[in-house]
Protein backbone atom coordinates (compact mmCIF):
# COMPACT_ATOMS: atom_id res chain seq x y z
CA UNK A 1 0.00 0.00 0.00
CA UNK A 2 1.68 3.43 -1.03
CA UNK A 3 0.35 5.98 1.17
CA UNK A 4 -1.30 8.74 -0.74
CA UNK A 5 -2.05 10.89 2.62
CA UNK A 6 0.10 10.70 6.17
CA UNK A 7 -1.49 7.82 8.09
CA UNK A 8 -0.74 9.92 10.97
CA UNK A 9 -1.85 13.66 10.34
CA UNK A 10 -3.77 13.45 7.13
CA UNK A 11 -1.30 15.67 4.87
CA UNK A 12 -0.34 15.08 1.38
CA UNK A 13 3.40 13.38 1.30
CA UNK A 14 5.81 15.27 -0.63
CA UNK A 15 9.24 13.29 -2.33
CA UNK A 16 12.63 13.95 -0.25
CA UNK A 17 15.76 12.13 -1.13
CA UNK A 18 16.54 10.31 1.39
CA UNK A 19 20.37 8.95 1.61
CA UNK A 20 20.42 5.69 -0.30
CA UNK A 21 17.00 5.26 -0.64
CA UNK A 22 16.83 7.91 -3.10
CA UNK A 23 13.44 9.83 -3.61
CA UNK A 24 10.96 8.44 -0.77
CA UNK A 25 7.33 9.74 -0.06
CA UNK A 26 7.77 12.20 3.15
CA UNK A 27 5.69 13.83 5.42
CA UNK A 28 6.73 17.47 6.01
CA UNK A 29 4.35 17.85 9.37
CA UNK A 30 5.36 14.74 11.08
CA UNK A 31 9.08 14.40 9.60
CA UNK A 32 9.00 10.87 8.74
CA UNK A 33 9.11 8.86 6.03
CA UNK A 34 6.03 6.81 4.69
CA UNK A 35 7.47 3.86 3.30
CA UNK A 36 5.11 1.55 1.26
CA UNK A 37 3.22 -1.02 3.73
CA UNK A 38 2.90 -4.61 2.88
CA UNK A 39 1.67 -7.90 4.42
CA UNK A 40 4.02 -10.30 5.61
CA UNK A 41 2.62 -13.80 6.08
CA UNK A 42 4.26 -17.60 6.45
CA UNK A 43 3.87 -20.63 4.06
CA UNK A 44 4.92 -23.99 5.34
CA UNK A 45 5.07 -27.41 4.31
CA UNK A 46 4.52 -29.85 7.60
CA UNK A 47 6.89 -32.69 6.83
CA UNK A 48 6.42 -36.31 9.37
CA UNK A 49 9.27 -38.49 10.44
CA UNK A 50 8.04 -40.79 6.94
CA UNK A 51 8.62 -37.71 4.78
CA UNK A 52 5.14 -37.50 4.38
CA UNK A 53 3.52 -33.86 3.64
CA UNK A 54 0.33 -32.41 5.02
CA UNK A 55 -1.49 -31.10 2.33
CA UNK A 56 -5.00 -29.26 3.14
CA UNK A 57 -8.40 -28.21 1.49
CA UNK A 58 -9.57 -24.99 1.83
CA UNK A 59 -12.62 -24.14 -0.66
CA UNK A 60 -12.18 -20.37 0.02
CA UNK A 61 -8.74 -20.26 -1.10
CA UNK A 62 -8.76 -22.83 -3.74
CA UNK A 63 -11.50 -25.34 -5.15
CA UNK A 64 -9.18 -26.70 -7.66
CA UNK A 65 -5.96 -27.08 -5.76
CA UNK A 66 -5.01 -28.41 -2.03
CA UNK A 67 -2.50 -25.50 -0.41
CA UNK A 68 -0.07 -25.54 2.39
CA UNK A 69 -0.39 -24.06 5.93
CA UNK A 70 -0.49 -20.44 5.20
CA UNK A 71 -1.42 -16.95 7.51
CA UNK A 72 -0.77 -13.63 8.42
CA UNK A 73 2.50 -12.46 10.70
CA UNK A 74 1.37 -10.47 13.79
CA UNK A 75 3.26 -7.64 15.15
CA UNK A 76 5.84 -9.07 17.47
CA UNK A 77 6.08 -12.31 16.08
CA UNK A 78 8.99 -14.23 14.76
CA UNK A 79 8.51 -15.61 11.42
CA UNK A 80 9.22 -18.67 12.96
CA UNK A 81 6.88 -18.67 15.80
CA UNK A 82 3.70 -17.27 12.85
CA UNK A 83 4.94 -20.87 11.53
CA UNK A 84 4.64 -23.17 14.59
CA UNK A 85 1.43 -20.98 15.52
CA UNK A 86 -0.06 -21.71 12.48
CA UNK A 87 0.69 -25.23 12.09
CA UNK A 88 -1.03 -26.25 15.93
CA UNK A 89 -3.92 -23.85 14.75
CA UNK A 90 -4.61 -25.52 11.31
CA UNK A 91 -3.67 -29.01 11.76
CA UNK A 92 -3.28 -29.61 15.47
CA UNK A 93 0.23 -30.66 15.02
CA UNK A 94 3.48 -28.98 16.76
CA UNK A 95 6.14 -28.22 15.24
CA UNK A 96 9.99 -29.46 16.50
CA UNK A 97 12.06 -28.14 13.71
CA UNK A 98 11.70 -25.53 11.29
CA UNK A 99 13.76 -24.86 7.67
CA UNK A 100 13.69 -21.48 5.56
CA UNK A 101 13.08 -22.69 2.31
CA UNK A 102 12.88 -18.82 1.09
CA UNK A 103 10.80 -15.86 0.93
CA UNK A 104 8.79 -15.00 -2.33
CA UNK A 105 7.19 -11.75 -3.20
CA UNK A 106 3.25 -12.67 -4.33
CA UNK A 107 2.33 -10.06 -6.54
CA UNK A 108 -1.62 -9.91 -6.86
CA UNK A 109 -1.88 -9.43 -2.90
CA UNK A 110 1.10 -7.21 -2.13
CA UNK A 111 2.34 -9.56 0.04
CA UNK A 112 5.65 -10.84 1.70
CA UNK A 113 5.64 -15.12 1.92
CA UNK A 114 8.08 -16.49 4.15
CA UNK A 115 8.66 -20.10 3.36
CA UNK A 116 9.32 -23.14 5.36
CA UNK A 117 9.42 -27.04 6.25
CA UNK A 118 8.32 -27.83 9.56
CA UNK A 119 9.11 -31.31 11.18
CA UNK A 120 6.23 -32.45 12.45
CA UNK A 121 5.04 -36.18 14.15
CA UNK A 122 2.91 -38.19 12.20
CA UNK A 123 -0.32 -38.02 14.09
CA UNK A 124 -4.49 -37.93 13.70
CA UNK A 125 -5.01 -34.00 12.05
CA UNK A 126 -7.13 -31.52 14.74
CA UNK A 127 -8.18 -28.99 12.04
CA UNK A 128 -9.30 -25.70 12.13
CA UNK A 129 -12.99 -24.09 11.15
CA UNK A 130 -10.52 -22.84 8.47
CA UNK A 131 -9.55 -26.32 6.84
CA UNK A 132 -11.92 -28.50 5.21
CA UNK A 133 -9.85 -31.72 5.25
CA UNK A 134 -6.05 -32.23 5.14
CA UNK A 135 -3.79 -35.46 4.20
CA UNK A 136 -0.42 -37.05 4.40
CA UNK A 137 0.72 -37.55 1.08
CA UNK A 138 4.73 -37.87 -0.36
CA UNK A 139 5.78 -34.70 -1.48
CA UNK A 140 5.98 -36.29 -5.24
CA UNK A 141 2.52 -36.59 -4.92
CA UNK A 142 2.01 -33.03 -3.40
CA UNK A 143 3.59 -31.51 -6.44
CA UNK A 144 1.12 -33.02 -8.67
CA UNK A 145 -2.07 -31.65 -6.33
CA UNK A 146 -0.84 -27.75 -5.74
CA UNK A 147 -1.35 -25.06 -8.11
CA UNK A 148 1.56 -25.79 -10.85
CA UNK A 149 4.88 -24.25 -10.88
CA UNK A 150 5.60 -20.60 -10.56
CA UNK A 151 3.00 -20.63 -7.73
CA UNK A 152 4.65 -20.45 -4.34
CA UNK A 153 3.22 -23.75 -2.43
CA UNK A 154 4.75 -25.45 -5.49
CA UNK A 155 8.09 -23.87 -4.92
CA UNK A 156 8.06 -24.59 -1.05
CA UNK A 157 6.65 -28.32 -1.69
CA UNK A 158 9.89 -28.67 -4.53
CA UNK A 159 12.47 -27.42 -1.90
CA UNK A 160 11.89 -29.99 -0.07
CA UNK A 161 11.63 -32.67 -3.36
CA UNK A 162 14.54 -31.01 -3.78
CA UNK A 163 16.52 -31.21 -0.14
CA UNK A 164 14.93 -34.24 0.81
CA UNK A 165 17.26 -34.05 4.18
CA UNK A 166 16.69 -30.66 4.87
CA UNK A 167 15.47 -31.29 8.18
CA UNK A 168 17.67 -33.97 9.42
CA UNK A 169 19.67 -32.95 12.00
CA UNK A 170 23.11 -32.12 11.06
CA UNK A 171 24.45 -35.03 14.13
CA UNK A 172 22.07 -37.49 13.06
CA UNK A 173 24.48 -40.90 11.68
CA UNK A 174 25.00 -41.09 8.01
CA UNK A 175 23.10 -43.86 6.14
CA UNK A 176 24.82 -46.89 6.49
CA UNK A 177 27.01 -47.49 3.39
CA UNK A 178 26.08 -50.69 2.60
CA UNK A 179 26.33 -54.50 4.21
CA UNK A 180 29.64 -56.26 4.52
ZN1 LIG B 1 2.10 13.39 9.01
Amino acid sequence: MRFQFCPHCGSKPVLKEIGDEGLVPWCENCKLPLFPMFATCIIALAVNEDGEVALLRQGYLSQQYHVLVSGYMKPGESAETCAAREIREELGLEVSRLVLTGTYWLEKKDMLMIGFLARVHKQDFHLSGEVDQAVWVTSQKALTLLHPYPAISYLVADYFVQHPHALDLPNQPAEPCGVN
